[in-house]
């Protein structure tokens, strides 16, 4: 009698266990993090209330909850309480790296290459934000006179160094130096873009930078002299793209006009993720990348039905690269280039109310505009709430050879936005104002 009792009352512990609510994070009972924040992400099941540390755990009608608790260096113990029972977690935050200030290190001039094409040179010795001033080309040579933690300094002018990181560049201390010479330029106006080229016996460090009226190119020839900086000023339009080739010593700087007329427009759309890079998981265990995909073809189609040249990165659940992604932008002359995103918790107090709905990235200038009009139309049609207009540096926006921008449509960890993006309602109305703000940019003279 007892043990048939106790047989009883386990299986009754076990269905209320089995009904009890589901963690997307943490993924571990004890984990060892450097994040600010631990990170309570996960459903709730039948109106079961959930108080972590003694706090109500706000829950979507759908059983969505997201909670974070602020971490102290060292052990934190966190009590997780439903109706079901009590569950402890241990997290053991790392003490937070000192930020480190390397020292610079200053040495008489000796001759680097550069690696590989498309190595970003940089304003600061960071490994980060909008600081690249140039993607230099393989094998370019550099004069290195100085470093501080992974970068050495590169000298370009009198008044004018970079930062290279060390790992990009191949010292040649056997060096012979045989200067570079300038053999010419030429420049080209065709109705849609114009076209410069500046030629030397070799391949040298160069910048380019887009301020308010042009787009100025800069050649440096430090090891001829060390004031030996050749500048190509070119007009912009009001919508533009740039970019820089290079074929042996002969670098071609081509500022092209966007179209005029929509159906000259080669549209981008590019679903975030895919494969086994499943993007950020919701609080219901939806994965980023399918929810992308979705609506990356709900706007595909879209587009297509109003007659405009768009094409897909990914039309399926694959693993395609990020440089693969910004090829094939490329490789179809994309105008326009907008990447498919939901966002995920960012490591700071996590609120229900601010740390959701749409924000807009771009990388560089010429795409500003457009993510504004983009941010306007998603929050607008889509009723998000606006989560800014923001500059990153993400991989597939960088080129400037498109606009390009990158939408965090709603947060896939915020319970409120758990309600959007699994609504098919929802997803008709971001295709569609994301659609808006295409038409919108591309129509806008
Ligand atoms: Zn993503």
């Amino acid at each position: 009698m007892i043990r048939g009792l106790i047989l009883l009352f386990s299986m009754f512990i076990f269905m209320l266990q089995a009904q009890s609510f589901e963690l997307v994070l943490p993924k571990e009972k004890n984990c060892i993090v450097n994040t600010n924040y631990a990170f309570f992400v996960g459903r709730a099941k039948n109106g079961e209330s959930i108080s972590i540390n003694g706090e109500n755990v706000y829950t979507a009608s759908n059983g969505a909850f997201a909670h974070s608790v602020p971490l102290k260096d060292g052990e934190n113990r966190i009590m997780l309480r439903s109706p079901y029972g009590i569950q402890m977690f241990k997290f053991y935050k790392n003490d937070k790296q000192k930020n480190v200030e390397f020292p610079l290190e200053e040495f008489e001039p000796i001759m680097g290459y550069v690696k590989r094409d498309n190595t970003p040179m940089r304003s600061e010795p960071v490994d980060a934000g909008l600081n690249r001033i140039s993607h230099l080309f393989e094998c370019t040579p550099l004069i290195i006179n100085g470093s501080k933690g992974n970068f050495y300094r590169v000298f370009l002018s009198s008044n004018k160094t970079a930062w290279i990181l060390k790992e990009h560049v191949q010292i040649d201390l056997d060096y012979i130096q045989t200067p570079t010479d300038f053999i010419t330029m030429d420049s080209e106006r065709y109705k849609n873009a114009f076209v410069q080229t500046i030629s030397f016996t070799k391949k040298l460090p160069y910048t380019i930078e887009d301020t308010e009226e042009e787009i100025i190119f800069k050649v440096y020839n430090p090891e001829m002299d060390e004031n030996s900086v050749y500048t190509l000023n070119i007009p912009k339009p009001e919508k533009y793209t740039y970019n820089v080739k290079m074929d042996g010593g002969k670098y071609t700087v081509k500022v092209r006009k966007l179209p005029e007329k929509k159906e000259d427009y080669t549209i981008i759309i590019d679903a975030g993720h895919g494969g086994s890079e499943k993007g950020a998981v919701g609080c219901l265990g939806d994965e980023e990348k399918n929810i992308n995909l979705k609506l990356a073809q709900e706007l595909y189609n879209i587009l297509k039905k109003q007659g405009l040249n768009v094409h897909m990165t990914r039309e399926c659940d694959a693993n395609v690269s990020l440089n693969d992604r910004v090829d094939f932008a490329k490789d179809n002359g994309a105008d326009v280039f907008v990447s498919i995103h939901f966002n995920s918790i960012p490591d700071i107090c996590m609120d229900i109310h601010k740390n959701r709905g749409t924000s807009v990235y771009y990388y560089n200038d010429n795409s500003k505009e457009f993510a504004e009009i983009l941010e306007k139309n998603v929050t607008k049609i889509a009723g998000t709430r606006s989560d800014g207009v923001r500059t990153a540096s993400f991989a597939v926006i960088r080129p400037s050879d498109y606009v390009g921008v990158l939408v965090e449509t709603a947060y896939m960890t915020n319970p409120l936005d758990s309600l959007l993006y699994r609504s098919d309602k929802f997803m008709h109305k971001a295709a569609n104002a994301i659609s808006k703000g295409i038409l919108e940019y591309i129509k806008k003279d």
